[in-house]
């Protein structure tokens, strides 16, 4: 499995959970449940996400292969990296 797949398959299983837990919350039986499964998607899933953006990196120069120029980041790792150009297809 290549960096890419890897990485896109991360942040999907971060995504999932997250609209598992809206869900939840969006079904719960009442008001106490709703804010116990929002403040679980608030406390686990942003730093959650915020480690898979920062465990995939570039092999050749460290940056996150989930950023773009500027302070852009994108939910789908870049095909090259934005900072060395490195291609990323094959790692
Ligand atoms: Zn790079």
């Amino acid at each position: 499995m290549t960096l890419r797949t890897r990485a896109l398959l991360s942040a999907i299983a971060v995504f999932l959970m997250a609209v598992g837990f809206m869900y939840a919350a969006a079904l719960a039986p009442n008001q106490a449940y709703s804010i116990v499964f929002g403040g679980l998607a608030f406390f686990f899933l942003i730093p959650g996400g915020m480690w898979v953006r920062s465990i995939f990196r570039c092999p050749v120069c460290e940056a996150s292969i989930f950023e773009r120029e500027g302070l852009l980041t994108t939910f789908w790792p870049a095909p090259t990296c934005s900072k060395c150009r490195a291609d990323l297809r094959n790692r």
